[in-house]
């Protein structure tokens, strides 16, 4: 899976809306201390489906709704939308997920309304997702020479495109 855009609004400090594009070859963002290149990374994870508020830095996943400054109010909610190519396949595919106070997040694939389940899942199937390897945030190296047996096991899991079916497994015991 590629992706080639990811476009931001209300997300943490990106108040307003950002729309990049990816191009092949990028492999690190750089810039002065507090401009934002975690929350970047963050955004990508979260729109992939992330649970753990903390792992993005918060005490509830509303946290990453723009909180306000001194000089903008805060907003009430926050969008992230990425569009990927898929090998061996022609259309594009258009993952949003959107946080409103109050309400939870929201998701939608190529504007069809689906649960945080489906966003998983599609990930899981492309070898990818908000605990890839391949997203490497602040700390994730240290991390990884720690990890416990299992979760070393499960990242390798993850890099195979296998992840997905210990999900369906889980559920078809639960049938
Ligand atoms: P460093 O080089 O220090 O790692 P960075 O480029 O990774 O910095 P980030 O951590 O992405 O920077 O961004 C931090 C900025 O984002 C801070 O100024 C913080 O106030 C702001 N920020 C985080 N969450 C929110 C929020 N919900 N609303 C508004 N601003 C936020
Ligand atoms: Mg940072």
């Amino acid at each position: 899976m590629q992706i080639k855009r990811l476009r931001l609004t209300g997300f943490k400090s990106f108040v307003d809306p950002a729309d990049l594009r990816i191009e092949p070859g990028l492999t690190g963002i750089v810039g002065p201390n507090g401009c934002g290149k975690s929350n970047l990374l963050e955004a990508l994870r979260w729109v992939m489906g992330e649970t753990s508020a903390k792992s993005m830095r918060g005490s509830g996943m509303e946290d990453v709704i723009f909180a306000g400054t001194a000089t903008r109010p805060a907003r009430d909610f926050a969008e992230v939308a990425i569009v990927a190519e898929l090998p061996e396949q022609q259309d594009e595919l258009e993952i949003i997920r959107r946080i409103e106070r109050g309400a939870g997040s929201a998701y939608r694939i190529n504007g069809r309304d689906v649960r945080a389940k489906d966003v998983s899942l599609a990930f899981a199937d492309a070898a990818t997702g908000a605990h890839s390897p391949a997203l490497v945030s602040q700390g994730r190296i240290g991390a990884i020479i720690a990890a416990k047996p299992g979760d070393r096991r499960a990242m390798l899991e993850e890099a195979a495109g296998i992840a997905g079916l210990h999900v369906r497994r889980r559920d078809a015991e639960q049938k």
